[in-house]
């Protein structure tokens, strides 16, 4: 028997309605088929039935045969028509499986150990630290291709079917730790549910006893079904590939026996080297217990080396293929200064080390003292020290920091967390707990800049030849009122606690300006019809394109604010991809023609009365600061480990004007 119904269920049958609704077909005994126009798969399957790409208001048919097929179809049909309030986007995001994120590129850099035995990377997060290695090298899976005789079959079955009891009870025993958080939970349960799925096991043990030895097996049947869904036009679908391919791996590693890496085991003091690791994966790392990192790519303004400042962890990146090299090493020692690092450090390298990490534990107790100081300018003029945030975990440390407000929240790392785009609640709620912290001062929060190079699922970027010149920012967020339009009703909502700003990255032209101006006006009208409450806010721009500063007076009659985003700014203006350790030199925000191009900003910004800060990473630099308050920027915006120390310089500069 059968019935038809058309499907309400918000985003389709994917990750966790798609488990639901699986795990309620398997409650009944009864034969179950889910068909959508011309396919039929298995209702007991949640690859299948993912497969099938079930979307909200399709039409669908369940088909039952058996003793409880009535029940089953009532059931079944009851939950695609009435799936109650479980399948909320951010709870299924919860549910969502990983997505591989990475923001740095793949080319790399000539740098290898010189006589000294010392490598050579870019200095991209400062400070020394010492100890440990803890290598994070995805395990290389070492296999021949064997076809198996027929006596020797039922030994290999039972070998996979040892391998996959482990990896499931794996994933069990990783679910049942407390300490787990709701997303990671959310993606171990759905990679468990892929190497449950009877698809899957169904098609490995089908070549096991067609005589394929079990990893060749595994390999074959991963691959087909990942090859599947990277078919599918659907990114989210896509994206399942990934998992597919990962659940494989499991299982061949636990064929062979092999472990793999997993961050969660990094020694407290331990130094991480990596050939790549993705923002993402560092961002939810147990970085407390991470002393330095050293990665073979990136540069100094790419998101990991962002993060590694943001936790004062001292990082090289962009040592390229030698870090290879140091797979195998104990004990390691890591300049984030001079971009230097000494595998097994000899005793005088060492003796040096220690008295540097001594000197720098020093010199951040003393600067303590400048937590809750106010910097001025010489004429009275406050400079505000503020702090740039990319997730809520970081408050603590910039309020510790004494960060007298936010003046970049990148809001990427949001986007980039949940399998689903965020909805507008989940914003609001975000927003609204960063201005409640760090009030009265402002929290300027940056709307969504992403593009190619750093992809989030629910938006579709097309391959691009030069991601950092093509569809980013606001470019995208023009082209994507859907994406863009729940992210400006988020932060109206969020202005009613009064100290919200907002700024539109990647700026190029006026009428960008003027575009999202339109937006925020057709938000407001709908908020004020549909009676939800709301504040304007103030609108800046980040100015990190060339255009934009060339633009800069006629921008700052139309905005609010101006933040100059010098990394950005610097690789444009000097032509030099921020990620590409090749050009690292390039990438130099001290030259002459980025500082003119800073001056000629902040001249803009100053002669027509409106705020001038500066959110690049060479905010924090104290070299620098002397030179931009100068300039007229009052506001400087910062890893939350620079603060004290910018705070320090300011308070100086006051100092020595004074006694002039
Ligand atoms: C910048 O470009 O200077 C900036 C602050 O933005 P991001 O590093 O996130 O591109
Ligand atoms: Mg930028």
């Amino acid at each position: 028997m059968e019935r038809s119904t058309i499907v309400r269920v918000h985003d389709g049958l994917h990750a966790r309605p798609a488990t639901r609704f699986v795990k309620l077909a398997k409650s009944f005994e009864s034969n179950i088929e889910l068909v959508k126009a011309d396919k039929s798969v298995s209702a007991k399957s949640s690859v299948k039935l993912m497969l099938l790409g079930v979307k909200e208001n399709d039409e669908i048919t369940v088909r039952a045969t058996g003793a409880d097929a009535i029940e089953a179809i009532e059931a079944l049909i009851g939950y695609l028509e009435n799936p109650g309030s479980g399948l909320h986007a951010d709870e299924s995001a919860e549910a969502a499986t990983s997505v591989a994120i990475t923001v740095t590129d793949a080319r790399v850099s000539t740098a290898g150990v010189d006589a000294a035995g010392k490598l050579k990377g870019v200095a991209a997060s400062e400070g020394v630290a010492m100890g440990p290695a803890f290598g994070f090298f995805p395990a290389e899976i070492k296999h021949e291709n064997r076809l198996l005789n027929a006596e020797e079959v039922p030994a290999e079955r039972a070998r996979l079917n040892r391998a996959l009891a482990t990896v499931q009870q794996r994933m069990d025993k990783s679910l049942e730790e407390e300490s787990l958080a709701e997303s990671d939970r959310g993606i171990i349960a759905a990679l468990k549910d892929i190497a449950c799925d009877d698809e899957l096991t169904g098609a490995i043990n089908a070549l096991v006893e067609g005589g394929i030895d079990s990893v060749s097996a595994v390999i074959g049947a991963t691959s087909r079904i990942a090859a599947d869904f990277a078919s599918m036009d659907d990114p989210y679908l896509n994206a399942r590939a990934d998992d597919v391919n990962a659940v494989g791996r499991q299982i061949c590693l636990a064929l062979l026996g092999q472990d793999d890496a997993n961050l969660d085991a990094i020694p407290a003091g331990a130094i991480l080297i990596a050939e790549d690791i993705g923002a993402w994966d560092l961002a939810r790392a147990p970085l407390k217990r991470i002393a330095g990192v050293i990665c073979g790519h990136g540069g100094a303004t790419s998101h990991v080396a962002i993060i590694a400042r943001a936790h004062g962890i001292p990082a090289v990146l962009g040592l390229g293929g030698s870090v290879r090299e140091l797979q195998h090493v104990k004990y390691v020692a890591v300049d984030g200064h001079s971009g230097d690092v000494f595998p097994e450090p000899d005793e005088a390298t060492t003796d040096r080390f220690h008295e540097q990490i001594g000197k720098a534990e020093t010199d951040r107790q003393a600067l303590k003292v400048y937590k809750d100081v106010v910097p001025k300018r010489a004429d009275g003029m406050v400079i505000e020290i503020a702090a740039n945030l990319g997730s809520l975990e970081e408050i603590e440390a910039a309020q510790d920091a004494g960060a007298m407000g936010v003046g970049l929240f990148r809001t990427e790392l949001l986007f980039m967390r949940h399998i689903h785009l965020p909805s507008e609640d989940l914003q609001v709620e975000t927003y609204a707990t960063l201005s409640k912290a760090f009030a009265p001062y402002p929290v300027i929060i940056r709307t969504l800049d992403i593009g190619g190079d750093k992809p989030i699922s629910g938006i579709d970027f097309p391959a691009e030849e030069n991601p950092f010149l093509g569809w980013r920012g606001i470019r995208m967020c023009l082209d994507r009122p859907d994406v863009f339009k729940p992210q400006l009703r988020a932060l109206l909502r969020a202005a009613i606690h009064g100290n919200i700003k907002v700024m539109l990255p990647m700026v190029s032209d006026l009428a960008e300006v003027r575009a999202a101006r339109l937006l925020i006006a057709e938000c407001t009208e709908e908020l004020e019809r549909e009676g939800t409450p709301y504040a304007n806010f103030d609108l800046g721009v980040m100015v990190e394109t060339p255009a934009a500063v060339m633009i800069a007076p006629l921008l700052a009659r139309e905005v609010a604010f101006f933040s100059i985003g010098t990394n950005d700014l610097t690789q444009y203006i000097m032509a030099a991809d921020r990620l590409n350790p090749a050009v690292a030199k390039l990438n130099d925000v001290t030259h002459p023609a980025v500082m003119a191009a800073i001056e000629l900003t902040a001249k803009a910004g100053v002669e027509a009365g409106i705020m001038v800060g500066m959110c690049g990473e060479a905010a924090g630099r104290p070299d620098l600061i002397p030179a931009f308050v100068r300039m007229g920027i009052t506001e400087l915006s910062m890893s939350p480990s620079s603060i004290q120390r910018a705070k320090k310089c300011v308070v100086e500069l006051e100092t020595a004007a004074q006694g002039r």
